[in-house]
């Protein structure tokens, strides 16, 4: 490429990732905190680990032969040599860390939340990102069902304090791997007439995990794979004792659900209950958070045997369903902060020590330094959403007052310098 064109070429943000900027800034924050919080009320403690990782966690984990490791991974060998993934996914970081901190040994039972970017070079689309974020949680060392209760009830209960009200949620259970056996067996018997018309990828599935042929996105292979009503997953007497307990909880909870659903998740380590949050009005990238149980991951991942429990959600897909299912009309951020407008450039420097007091005591305050007329300043306040707009100015300063505007509740009143910071940190209170 020559100089020049380089010169004049525009940089634009990777296929599939993007920025965030004002409101959507404010916004995202906002789902953060709500996350955090009730996390936190369910007594869970966030970690956070490398973005990137051996991408043999993820072969290990997720699974040698799913579209996520086959065709969705970023993958590449690092200056030493060794092969590394962006981490896809959150799972088996977290039990990774659990493990090498030995969280097994000191704490047993783990209650853990993540939030962060995860990496899939899919095909970008509405609601599809290469780089995407999720919030999870992972309940790690108990088989009881009422970890899977409490971890479906969490997501659920942020879903809805993130402004989601429009949502169904799938329940199912695949069983134990014993189960799983069986239940691939009597899946493939159900669909061998079928097989041929099958996509290409669905072949193999058919072979090698015949569940995922469910979960294709080719309308073909769904129709044919969710032609039958009845669940393909037979349940042994413990798996489905620990399934009924389940949903007895979640009735208790007061959390409905749908478990009439054919649905099995892509992942190669879940086992017995497994879930799916949909949004209404999101069209094909409907999923927003799902999860379930996986009891043999821990010990895959070189630890002891132990039952776990998690869930992830995509925050840009949260944000989506609860942007369509409120209307973007309510969304009129509140005024607030304080801008300061000096009325000649001179004034800068006084302006500037008040701004500092106000900050020092927790006010959000901003001001110009480039000396724009007083007019754009006052404009600039407006912009900014600020709540009250200070006028300073030689006049001012001569009578020792303050000019302090309120452009919430539209009056104007003068204010001894003196008492400035007191007044304006009372009113910002
Ligand atoms: P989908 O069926 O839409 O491909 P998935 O089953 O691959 O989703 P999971 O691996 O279960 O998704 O991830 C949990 C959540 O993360 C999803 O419910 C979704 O909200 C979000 N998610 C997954 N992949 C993406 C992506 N490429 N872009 C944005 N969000 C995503
Ligand atoms: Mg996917």
């Amino acid at each position: 490429m020559s100089r020049e064109s380089l010169v004049s070429m525009a940089f634009q943000a990777p296929q599939g990732t993007k920025d965030l900027l004002g409101d959507a800034v404010t916004r995202w924050a906002s789902v953060e905190r709500t996350v955090r919080r009730l996390a936190g009320l369910y007594g869970y403690q966030e970690l956070r680990t490398p973005l990137i990782e051996d991408a043999s966690l993820f072969l290990r984990s997720v699974g040698e032969t799913t579209d996520i490791v086959q065709k969705e991974m970023f993958r590449f060998e690092d200056r030493g040599g060794h092969d590394i993934a962006l981490r896809p996914e959150g799972t088996a970081s977290v039990v990774r860390a659990y493990l090498e901190h030995n969280l097994h040994k000191t704490e047993g039972f783990a209650k853990l939340l993540y939030l962060g970017p995860m990496f899939r070079a899919e095909r970008p689309q509405a609601g599809r990102f290469r780089q995407f974020h999720q919030y999870g949680v992972e309940a790690i060392g108990s088989e009881s069902p009422w970890v899977d209760v409490e971890v479906i009830t969490l997501c659920l209960h942020i879903l809805r304090e993130c402004g989601l009200m429009g949502a169904v949620m799938w329940l199912s259970s695949m069983g134990c791997r014993d189960d799983q056996q069986r239940s691939a067996q009597l899946l493939r018997e159900r669909l061998m007439k079928d097989k041929p018309k099958l996509c290409k990828e669905c072949q193999i599935r058919f072979e090698k995990n015949v569940f995922r042929v469910l979960d294709c996105k080719n309308p073909t292979c769904h129709e044919i794979a969710w032609r039958s009503k009845a669940s393909p997953f037979v349940l042994c007497e413990a798996c489905a004792a620990h399934f009924d307990e389940v949903r007895r909880g979640l009735r208790e909870a007061g959390v409905s659900f749908d478990d009439t659903k054919v649905f099995a998740r892509g992942l190669d380590y879940y086992t017995r209950t497994v879930f799916e949050v949909r949004a209404t009005g999101l069209g094909a990238q409907d999923a927003v958070a799902a999860g379930g149980r996986y009891d043999h991951l821990v010990e895959e991942l070189g630890g002891p045997p132990m039952g776990a429990f998690g869930f992830a959600a995509g925050i840009e897909r949260v944000l989506m369903a609860a942007e369509k299912q409120q209307g973007a009309g309510d969304a009129v951020p509140k005024r607030r902060g304080l801008y300061l407008a000096i009325a000649q450039p001179p004034l800068v420097g006084e302006g500037f020590r008040f701004v500092q007091q106000l900050r020092a005591r927790g006010v959000s305050a901003v001001m110009d330094y480039d000396g724009k007329s007083l007019k754009a300043q006052l404009r600039e306040a407006d912009k900014a959403n600020c709540q009250l707009v200070a006028i300073l100015g030689e006049a001012e300063v001569k009578q020792r007052v303050m000019t302090l505007k309120d452009l919430a509740q539209g009056t104007q009143r003068a204010i001894p310098l003196d008492a400035f910071v007191e007044e304006v940190s009372r009113v910002m209170g």
